[in-house]
């Protein structure tokens, strides 16, 4: 079971059949006593090459630790892309 620290609340990870991305506010964080556990400075969405006519390819997410992350969710959108799609309040200070 995967739970996690969002602003001090511990959130789970309930996937559902329609809906595998499900979470739970289970209360607060125990471990920050609700004021919120390690935030980044800045994240880094790392690629194996720069930018330009062929981008390089996604490889992962890190903390400014270089510690890989878990951040946003990959969703496939109606009009046939892809997107890591992230709520910046959920990495706000
Ligand atoms: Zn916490």
């Amino acid at each position: 079971m995967t739970t996690r620290c969002v602003d001090g609340r511990l959130i789970r990870h309930d996937p559902q059949t329609d809906d595998p991305y499900f979470e739970t506010d289970i209360g607060q964080c125990q471990e920050c006593k609700g004021k919120g556990c390690f935030t980044p400075k800045y994240i880094d969405i790392v690629f194996d090459d720069g930018p330009g006519p062929e981008s390089g390819r996604f490889i992962e997410v890190e903390n400014n630790k270089g510690r890989s992350i878990e951040f946003g969710k990959w969703i496939k959108r109606p009009d046939g892309y892809w997107a890591l799609r992230f709520y910046p309040a959920e990495y706000a200070n």
